[in-house]
């Protein structure tokens, strides 16, 4: 609204200003139409996807792929292919349609002309008619070389194909009305992992027949080197691990190593009292070429881990609930859904209101699982809990962002590298929505006196239509009802508490009711030791507020700590500390030599660009690392939930 003085002085002067009226003030062109809504209705007729995935020198997949057009189309005159763009698990349109490449349209043998929507660049018009009974398509997935381009997935061992990436749809129909032939072929002797199944399998393996959406729902990891190990559990329905790697030492896993694995199938399905699959296919990449992922499905999950996975047990137990986490998502994401993350197409958006339970839920009974089939030890657990919860009790941007508002972030950062990271806020749902579950948890066994747990929560609300995995919608009530019938509490404002208000500080009564504090002490747990090792880097987030790399580049720096009063950033090098060559050893040596002489500062040469900067950090409270303590007296719940039943 205009201010009325404004307004008046305007009209006062209108004289003035008239001659600039005589010139039209632009009006907005309409859009094109829209792309039609899908449609509840079958596709007439079968696609077929068939996928050259040899060419890994060029990291190049050749697709030809087959359309039939319905009599709809021929009636209107076009065709609309989509490519797709809401893919999910990723919770954003992240289809790399940037990689979609020489598209050639045929019918009959004639080239058929293409024009892509200009408002929606995934959408492709195709001109047909009553002569042009099929579609053509040839075209390539031009998948990045490094990874700068973007997620590598083909290695001179090992590609994953993702058939979101290398294949079309029609617009205008649900995809689980659509059905597709796929086929693929892979380098000579390579051997193949996916919750897709064929009659036969070779270096070309042609596929039964399914829906668009379970061919979406089904990526492959072929590889060089491969193993196959069944997992299946008491119940009989069949589970494997499909192992590729960068190289087949890699492959060595231990019979204990594998029972661990096997457990875990064992604690879901006693867990959750059902399983959603006919069949599972663990997909686990150990490599340092591979892309990381970590990516559910409904039969199957793709994984990416160090090649020391089995290798270095020890050394590399923080990444070892990512298979828990994706095995539960067959539950919590994949069968039962929030009801604004289900779409009819790859193309229709998605929102994210309650990714707290999609990947809070599933964060916290990947690490339960984790340590109930020893995966990693109790020990181990705690130790990964203390770092989460003390990182997320420091995030400083939980002082202006309420946690519910993160689950809009795969939307508006992407994953994409922030300057600020913990005063920004990013996926915070997932570890944070962890803390809250566990807080649930413990308040359920405190309320019941220990009769009831989250784990008849669990078995209640994912537990229904065991061997369905048609997706159950659910919304925000049905969480809150589920829990009342657990244990009767207001849990619409526990929940409303920790998810829409500001909280200074992370939940963390999930600790306290589960007898144990959070603690700092000067010695790194072997969980920190393990995540420097694995990172190869120095991690000081709560004493200087910073983590450093092994060449001394500073990785993250943390909001109004130490470091960044001292006006520090990510993305410097360290050059000098305390007048000496940095080393990580040395730094580690300058906070506590500060600690002992309060008169001392951390002096650092600092590169930054072309610029060198020296910078003195008056900091005297010594190394800081988090640990949980026992407190006496208390009854011990953590332990009670962190026990394989
Ligand atoms: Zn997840």
């Amino acid at each position: 609204m205009m201010r009325l003085r404004l307004l008046v002085a305007l009209t006062a002067f209108s004289g003035l200003v008239s001659p600039a009226l005589a010139q039209p003030q632009p009006a907005p062109l309409p859009l094109p139409p829209a792309v039609p809504d899908p449609q509840d209705k079958p596709f007439p007729g079968a696609l077929t996807v068939s996928v050259d995935a040899t060419d890994t020198a060029h990291h190049i997949m050749s697709i030809h792929e087959t359309v039939p057009v319905p009599q709809e189309a021929m009636q209107k005159g076009e065709m609309i292919l989509l490519y797709p763009m809401w893919i999910p698990g990723d919770h954003s349109p992240t289809g790399v349609i940037e990689q979609f490449a020489s598209l050639k349209v045929q019918s009959g043998g004639k080239t058929v002309s293409w024009k892509r929507d200009n408002v929606n660049v995934a959408a492709f018009h195709i001109p047909v008619s009553a002569t042009t009974p099929t579609l053509d398509l040839h075209f390539q997935l031009l998948s990045p070389v490094t990874p700068d381009q973007g997620r590598v997935v083909m290695t001179p061992s090992i590609v994953n194909v993702q058939w979101d990436q290398v294949s079309l749809y029609p617009a205008g129909y649900f995809t689980r009305d659509i059905t597709v032939k796929p086929s693929v072929l892979v380098p000579h002797g390579w051997q193949i992992g996916s919750a897709l199944r064929a009659a036969a399998y070779g270096d070309e393996t042609h596929f039964n027949a399914t829906t668009y959406n379970t061919l979406v729902d089904s990526p492959i990891y072929a590889g060089r080197y491969f193993r196959k190990i069944d997992l299946t559990g008491p119940d009989h329905v069949p589970v494997a691990l499909n192992v590729v790697a960068d190289d087949p030492d890699s492959l060595n896993a231990t019979p204990a190593q594998i029972e661990a694995h096997r457990n875990l199938v064992r604690q879901a399905t006693t867990l959750f009292g059902s399983h959603h699959y006919d069949h599972y296919d663990f997909l686990l990449a150990l490599t340092e070429e591979l892309g990381m992922i970590g990516l559910e499905h409904h039969q199957s999950s793709e994984n990416a881990a160090a090649p020391g996975y089995f290798t270095e047990w020890d050394k590399t137990f923080p990444e070892r609930d990512l298979l828990a986490h994706e095995y539960t998502h067959s539950w919590n994401g994949k069968y039962r859904r929030p009801a604004d993350m289900w779409a009819p197409n790859f193309n229709v958006p998605q929102r994210g209101s309650l990714l707290w339970v999609y990947e809070g839920q599933t964060q916290y009974w990947g690490n339960v699982l984790a340590a109930r089939s020893g995966l990693v030890t109790k020990d181990q657990g705690f130790e990964a809990l203390a770092y989460m919860a003390a990182t997320y009790d420091n995030q400083s941007g939980r002082l202006w962002r309420p946690l519910e508002d993160t689950t809009n972030d795969p939307v508006i950062a992407q994953r994409a590298p922030l300057s600020w990271r913990d005063w920004q806020r990013s996926e915070d749902y997932y570890v944070e929505g962890q803390l809250i579950w566990l807080d649930a948890d413990t308040l359920i066994r405190k309320l019941s006196n220990g009769q009831k747990s989250l784990d008849d929560f669990a078995k209640a609300f994912f537990g229904t239509n065991n061997g369905s995995f048609i997706v159950s919608p659910y919304q925000f009530d049905e969480v809150v009802a589920t829990l009342n019938s657990v244990q009767p509490y207001d849990w619409a404002k526990f929940l409303h508490d920790r998810l829409d208000t500001i909280q200074p500080h992370a939940p963390l009564d999930g600790l306290k009711n589960g007898g144990y504090k959070l603690v700092y002490t000067d010695k790194p747990t072997s969980f920190i030791k393990a995540m420097e090792g694995m990172r190869h880097g120095l991690d000081l987030t709560f004493s200087l507020g910073m983590s450093v790399t092994k060449s001394g580049k500073t990785a993250r720096v943390h909001w109004m700590s130490p470091a960044f009063k001292a006006g520090l950033t990510s993305g410097e090098t360290i050059l000098a500390v305390n007048d000496m060559d940095y080393t990580s050893d040395r730094l580690r040596h300058a906070i506590t030599d500060a600690q002992k002489d309060p008169k001392q500062t951390i002096r650092l040469v600092v590169k930054s660009g072309e610029h060198i900067n020296t910078v003195s950090i008056p900091y005297h409270e010594g190394l800081r690392y988090p640990h949980l303590e026992r407190v006496d007296g208390t009854t011990d719940y953590l332990s009670a939930i962190y026990t394989p039943r």
